[in-house]
């Protein structure tokens, strides 16, 4: 860390970097995680909270709106603090939220928070497809090894409206659809669908395309994901404008869906696989 000295000069007590190994050691133990998965996520994040990126990690943040409580990562007192309000954990009563590392005049700095934290949820909710908390641990440093801790640029002066958005909780019923069928038999949503809480969507290119925020680096014919942002589009555009005018699909379906389409399926459109390579 390079500029340990000064990050250090603001720490207050709970600064994971700063804990002894033998207590570091002992909080992974208490949450079951492997002997070294705290020590690796905390380096792959440079010791920093996953929503402001600038605080030191202070907690091992959990959910708190599922059935079972699963470790979601590792944040600071403050951001823990805004997920809990957001996620209306005090009830109705919303104060004003700040972090310790709030800059005094950036008229951006909150809407990048909200932005950040859901980019934050977005990418923990990704652990219910792992059985135990170890195994997700294990692909979230996997996915900060390769990606980065801001892969939406939400710190990196992305323009506001191509950021990922904090969208209520409480506020989204969620329309059924049928299961049964595979995904691409499904009817398309409109771009700017809110009746479903997760969408799978593809884009077919006329060439090899290299995509923002992509979970490949490689120039490819069609890119397939999949989202828990409403609108979906919102998605999408953070990926380019080149993913939102070749969009051929966005469908409502699950992760697991998403991942099998990729595998196997082939594109509706010009019926070459959706493969990668
Ligand atoms: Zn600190
Ligand atoms: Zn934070
Ligand atoms: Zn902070
Ligand atoms: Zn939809
Ligand atoms: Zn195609």
């Amino acid at each position: 860390m390079a500029d340990e000295a000064e990050t250090h000069r603001d720490c207050v007590g709970g600064c994971m970097p700063q804990l002894p190994k033998s207590a570091l050691a002992k909080r992974a133990k208490r949450h079951k995680l492997g002997e070294h998965q705290l020590d690796q996520l905390l380096q792959a994040l440079d010791g920093r909270c996953m929503i402001c990126q600038r605080c030191h990690a202070m907690y091992i943040d959990t959910t708190t709106r599922a059935a079972t409580v699963r470790l979601r990562g590792v944040v600071c007192r403050w951001c823990k603090q805004r997920i809990a309000v957001h996620e209306g954990s005090y009830g109705n009563e919303r104060g004003v939220l700040g972090c310790r590392c709030r800059p005094r005049d950036d008229p951006e700095w909150e809407p990048r928070m909200a932005a950040a934290t859901a980019q934050y949820l977005e990418r923990t909710a990704r652990l219910t497809s792992y059985a135990t908390d170890q195994e997700w641990f294990e692909a979230l440093i996997d996915d900060l090894s390769v990606h980065g801790p801001d892969p939406s640029g939400v710190w990196s002066g992305i323009p506001l409206s191509d950021l990922p958005q904090l969208t209520a909780p409480e506020s989204l019923p969620t329309a059924e659809f049928d299961r049964s069928c595979s995904p691409l038999a499904r009817q398309r949503c409109a771009d700017n669908c809110r009746n479903h809480d997760e969408h799978i969507y593809i884009a077919c290119f006329a060439e090899p395309t290299k995509l923002r925020d992509a979970d490949t680096f490689d120039a490819v014919m069609h890119y397939v994901g999949w989202t828990r942002q409403r609108p979906p589009v919102r998605r999408v555009n953070q990926h380019g404008a080149i993913c939102r005018k070749s969009l051929i699909a966005i469908v409502p379906g699950t992760e697991t869906e998403e991942a099998h389409l990729k595998d196997e399926a082939q594109c509706p459109q010009c019926g070459r696989p959706l493969r990668y390579n």
